[in-house]
């Protein structure tokens, strides 16, 4: 069998889970959107599910997989439902809908419903992506709270830079926050992970974990809270084909690495077809049986290429770790231009195997 496969910690999943709950006291729902970010979103969220408060996802086809598997616990969806037609599901499988655009608010009203809904009201505190304006906000609260469809009301933004303390960004999106929700009461959600590890003063109520339950740091600076986490995905693979070449010759696609000295290439079992992102450049590091070697040329669809002249006790075999343990996605994520987010939702044809 082809050695590529992501080994999943689910205990790593829920200290990373127990470590954002207790930075802060609050609830925390669990975000498994998008598979949870290539984990596996049935086997995370039975994995968290006698610790978890709830879980956050994007949309109601990720809800109703969930619920198909047996997850009980309250599932939020992040965007609220796109279509009037989905309302009536969310009644039927206690779904929580975030509601962000008046026409939603609309299709709320003229809609028959069996049950009343959990709503999650979202504030444009300043990302400009979702959510009612500040001058928008306090009526359009007052109008759900007199809606008999409405079950319970949280008052929700969202942080743009919450991963750059420096920038006073966040400082600006909590003014508008506080001011916009003057009067109104109920309880709040404002922290993604970064929020959760950087900013204890925006708290809130319910804390909305994604990134960090998989163990990545969504910093790009070493940050204290954040080096308690622990990498959840082992991406791994192993060499399946070694050479000795002469310095001077080229390896891979388009001759982008030119040896330098008499080099040892390992060829690994990992390509752009499992995820491994291809604008990862020359010098990205790997762990070969634990030691740090780094990517020569570049990422093929199913193979990448190894330097293994300053391991000598590397060969045929060795297993190859991508990241994971020793190796953070997000150092590896920053020498491809792109995001640990970003790695972990592109895994793809690797089987994963969990341990927990
Ligand atoms: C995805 C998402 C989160 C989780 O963000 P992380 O940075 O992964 O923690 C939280 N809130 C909302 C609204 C999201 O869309």
């Amino acid at each position: 069998m082809r050695p590529a496969h992501a080994l999943i910690d689910l205990n790593a999943l829920r200290q990373n889970y127990l470590l954002a709950k207790s930075l802060s006291g609050q609830r925390a729902l669990a975000v498994i959107k998008a598979n949870a970010y290539g984990h596996g979103a049935v086997q995370c969220a039975e994995a968290l599910a006698d610790i978890a408060d709830g879980f956050a996802v994007a949309c109601i086809e990720e809800a109703l997989e969930l619920r198909a598997a047996g997850v009980s616990k309250p599932i939020l969806l992040l965007e609220g439902w796109f279509e009037a037609d989905e309302l009536p599901l969310l009644a039927e499988h206690n779904l929580w809908a975030v509601l962000h655009h008046a026409e939603q608010l609309n299709q709320l009203e003229q809609t028959e419903l069996a049950a009343p809904l959990h709503i999650w009201l979202k504030l444009d505190t300043g990302m400009h992506r979702v959510g009612f304006s500040p001058t928008e906000y306090a009526d359009t609260w007052r109008r759900l709270e007199r809606n008999n469809k409405v079950a319970s009301l949280t008052k929700m933004t969202h942080f743009a830079r919450a991963d750059e303390p420096d920038t006073g960004r966040t400082e600006e999106q909590l003014a508008v926050f506080a001011q916009a929700n003057e009067g109104l009461n109920g309880p709040a959600s404002l922290c993604n992970s970064p929020g959760i590890l950087a900013w204890p003063s925006a708290h809130g109520d319910w804390l909305r974990p994604g990134i960090m339950l998989y163990g990545a740091t969504p910093f790009s600076f070493v940050q204290p809270q954040a080096e308690q986490l622990q990498p959840v995905m082992q991406l791994e693979s192993k060499i399946i084909a070694v050479r000795e070449l002469p310095a001077g010759e080229p390896v891979g696609y388009g001759s982008r690495f030119i040896t330098q000295r008499p080099t040892r290439v390992g060829v690994v079992a990992m390509g752009y077809a499992d995820g491994y992102p291809r604008h990862a450049k020359d010098g990205t590091p790997v762990l070969v049986d634990g030691q740090r070697s780094q990517l020569i040329g570049r990422v093929s669809m199913d193979m990448l290429t190894v330097d293994l002249t300053d391991l000598p006790g590397s060969s045929l075999g060795s297993t190859i770790r991508l990241w994971g343990a020793g190796l953070n996605a997000s150092e590896v994520a920053a020498w491809a231009d792109s995001i640990p987010y970003q790695l972990f939702c592109n895994l793809n044809r690797v089987p994963r195997r969990y341990l927990g």
